[in-house]
């Protein structure tokens, strides 16, 4: 027996004059997207993210295939929308969600994420980063030129290396783990990153476990804390009544094993 619990916010910031991020709750999906682009394109590309992830089947839990698919298809109609109106030009998206899914016959959750919003896990009074940014920043910490803490505040940290609305297609990561024991998952767009570090983000979930306020929370501290970009954020709770229960160190939760490479 699952229960899921969410809540969500979003703040167009203290600079922005648009808020280009857009966002999905729905029963077991959970999606957060980061548009770009001139004036209006880029709430333009987010929304289309979101509203071909809406369209993926409910009831059953879908395939993992079935939300690349919806991710892919996603990436197409950007595409499309570009080519029916010049001024659309260049629009892009970031993406990244959570789902329910059906995987080897049991109920799993399905990690994805295309460009630099993140989706996290707290559990145990560990915060966990899932996904991997696709951004200049993110190559250069892996390459070791630059360390994390260099990269928070570097200049081009901006600058995604994978996005939707691109041709060819990019590459979809994918991490697929089983339901287990009691998580919660932070999914957020760089807005809440940029201006609250991870231990302060820690820090939140741990202080209020209720979703809507922990949502609240974070995106009054990322706008507290300077507000430079739109701030979307998306908490979710699960607690499993037959799922073994993470240690104090959330060490007996499973550990995301990726299924799609870079
Ligand atoms: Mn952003």
């Amino acid at each position: 027996m699952l229960t899921i619990a969410s809540g969500q916010a979003t703040s167009i910031g203290r600079v922005r004059t648009v808020n280009q991020d857009s966002l999905l709750v729905r029963s077991g999906l959970f999606v957060v997207a980061d548009g770009m682009g001139g004036h209006v394109a880029g709430e333009v590309a987010s929304r289309i993210a979101v509203e071909s992830l809406e369209r993926v089947q409910q009831g059953m839990n879908p395939a993992q295939s079935d939300v690349i698919a919806a991710v892919e298809q996603a990436n197409a109609d950007i595409l499309r929308a570009t080519v029916a109106d010049p001024e659309l030009a260049g629009m892009g998206t970031t993406v990244t969600g959570l789902a329910r899914v059906a995987f080897a016959g049991s109920d799993h959750w399905l990690v994805f994420n295309v460009g630099d919003s993140r989706v996290y896990r707290y559990a145990g009074g560990h915060i966990e980063r899932l996904t991997i940014d696709h951004s200049e920043v993110e190559e250069l910490v892996a390459a070791g030129e630059i360390t994390r803490e260099e990269a928070a505040h570097h200049p081009q940290s901006n600058i995604v290396t994978r996005s939707l609305g691109s041709e060819p297609a990019p590459q979809v990561d994918a991490w697929v783990f089983p339901v287990e024991g009691s998580d919660t998952f932070l999914l957020c767009s760089d807005g809440l990153t940029r201006e609250v570090d991870e231990p302060s983000i820690a820090a939140i979930l741990e202080a209020d476990p209720e979703p809507q306020r922990a949502a609240d929370s974070l995106v009054r501290a990322a706008v507290e804390a300077g507000g430079s970009d739109n701030v979307t954020v998306i908490v979710v709770t699960v607690q499993s009544a037959d799922g073994v229960p993470s240690g104090p160190n959330g060490d007996t939760a499973p550990r995301p094993t990726r299924s799609v490479g870079r």
